[in-house]
């Protein structure tokens, strides 16, 4: 059976792992994770321990195809050579030197690579930070003292979409939709509007107060990869210049080819005001990401100090990651790893299809590119009760196949690197089939 034939755990391996396991249930806090079922007896975790390609070794041999990419970041495989060298090279050099008072050669040369991605200097102008919410972060606060600076201060809410997700900061959680994760918090954030569709967004009374519009273009990937109409982003871009408010294009996910382009931004030719970018911009290395502005954004903060974007971290524009990220985009070109995409897109969409039929518990599947869905649901066509956590039970049984992946609610999540190939997304869904009869039984009939 795939996954399990790599070799058994040697006996002191096993010792190892109850150690690390020990230390991690004493010491360690996972994001995202009731820790009670973590530190559960039963609960064994995977240590994960290498990587090659789009496979993911654990720390007894066994291997599993990284199907959500490492949560959505990587790119290209693991353990690169291009990444890996480029990424020693500089090691050799310096690993961090501060961004703050000092610039470094490859920070240059990376914001240069990422303006060009957009026509007629469009985008010209890079701002660094580590993570996707900082991305996030520092979009928002821009949108907000670009206002203030141009005598606009009444502009001071923003407008996201109801079950977007952009990331953990305070003032970009606030802009999330999703209860579970916000609704505790939500006093606390940025004045914001939450709307359902381009429609709702007209509608509003208050436009003349709204600084920006975020989204997650083309896909909500957190909101079980939900996909906007076609059309929509061009339409959002038309209204928000007529309207004067900015458009912030939530590109962490998206970015770096996951839609099949480049930037989902490109299937209709939109250029935002702001572009944040991250998971997939080291090729899921490292921790880098950066906020794109237009250049009439960043002359608002030009003059004398008062006017100076006061934000950033201790790590912004790390060597190593600037390193990362431009071997990933070497890695594109050499590769062409985005002309390669439309036989990989279009495998996934037969392979869903072909689940679809195959599958009583299939309720739908979605897909943007090489980001796909697969909605489990009873055979009624209601959802699962919550509490049978179904959408977690076929991700574990699809481990004893050589799949790591994690659902969204029962939606089971396709998002693997883009340089898998034709055997290795084959082998995904042989995975997933599997693991969805195993945990309901073959036919809808059993519930
Ligand atoms: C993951 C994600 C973020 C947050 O990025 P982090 O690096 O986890 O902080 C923001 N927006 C979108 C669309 C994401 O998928």
């Amino acid at each position: 059976m795939w996954g399990l034939d790599a070799g058994m755990r040697a006996q002191d391996d096993s010792h190892d792992h109850d150690h690390w396991v020990a230390l991690d249930k004493a010491h360690c806090w996972h994001p995202f994770t009731p820790q009670d079922l973590w530190c559960d007896p039963q609960h064994d975790p995977l240590m994960l321990v290498k990587g090659d390609g789009v496979w993911l070794e654990d720390d007894a041999g066994h291997r599993y195809i990284d199907g959500n990419a490492s949560i959505w970041t990587n790119i290209h495989g693991h353990a690169h050579p291009t990444i890996n060298q480029a990424i020693q090279q500089q090691l050799s050099k310096v690993s961090h030197s501060s961004y703050l008072g000092y610039a470094h050669p490859l920070a240059s040369e990376l914001a240069c690579e990422l303006a060009a991605q957009f026509p007629d200097s469009s985008l010209q102008r890079v701002f660094y930070s580590d993570n996707g919410s900082t991305a996030v972060e520092c979009a928002l606060k821009m949108a907000i003292q670009y206002r203030m600076q141009c005598g606009e201060a009444q502009r001071d809410t923003f407008v996201a979409f109801i079950d977007g997700y952009h990331g953990d900061t305070m003032g970009a959680a606030s802009l999330g939709g999703v209860d579970a994760f916000f609704a505790r918090f939500r006093k606390f954030g940025f004045p914001v509007e939450f709307v359902r569709s381009l429609e709702e967004l007209r509608a509003l009374e208050c436009l003349g107060r709204v600084a920006g519009v975020i989204i997650e273009p083309l896909v909500q990937g957190v909101n079980q990869v939900h996909v906007w109409p076609e059309g929509m982003l061009a339409e959002l871009r038309a209204f928000t210049s007529e309207q004067g408010i900015h458009l912030i294009l939530d590109e962490v996910m998206t970015g770096f080819g996951r839609t099949g382009k480049m930037f989902a931004c490109q299937h209709e030719e939109v250029v935002p005001d702001f572009l944040c970018l991250a998971k997939g911009l080291t090729g899921g290395y490292l921790p880098l990401a950066a906020t794109l502005v237009r250049e009439e954004i960043y002359d608002a903060f030009r003059g004398d100090r008062s006017r100076a974007f006061y934000y950033g971290h201790s790590y912004t524009a790390n060597p190593l990651g600037c390193a990362a990220a431009l071997a990933s985009l070497q890695v594109f070109a050499e590769e062409q790893t985005l002309e390669r995409l439309p036989a990989k897109i279009q495998q996934l969409s037969e392979a869903l299809q072909q689940l679809q039929q195959a599958s009583p518990w299939v309720h739908s599947t979605r897909q943007c590119g090489m980001v796909a869905g697969v909605e489990l649901r009873a055979r009624d066509g209601q959802a699962f009760p919550a509490n049978r956590r179904v959408g977690d039970a076929v991700c574990l049984a699809a481990r004893q196949y050589g799949l790591l992946t994690r659902p969204v609610l029962d939606t089971i999540i396709i998002l693997p690197p883009l340089s898998i190939n034709a055997e290795e997304i084959h082998h995904i869904f042989t995975a997933i089939t599997q693991a969805i009869s195993d945990t309901l039984g073959d036919s809808a009939e059993i519930l």
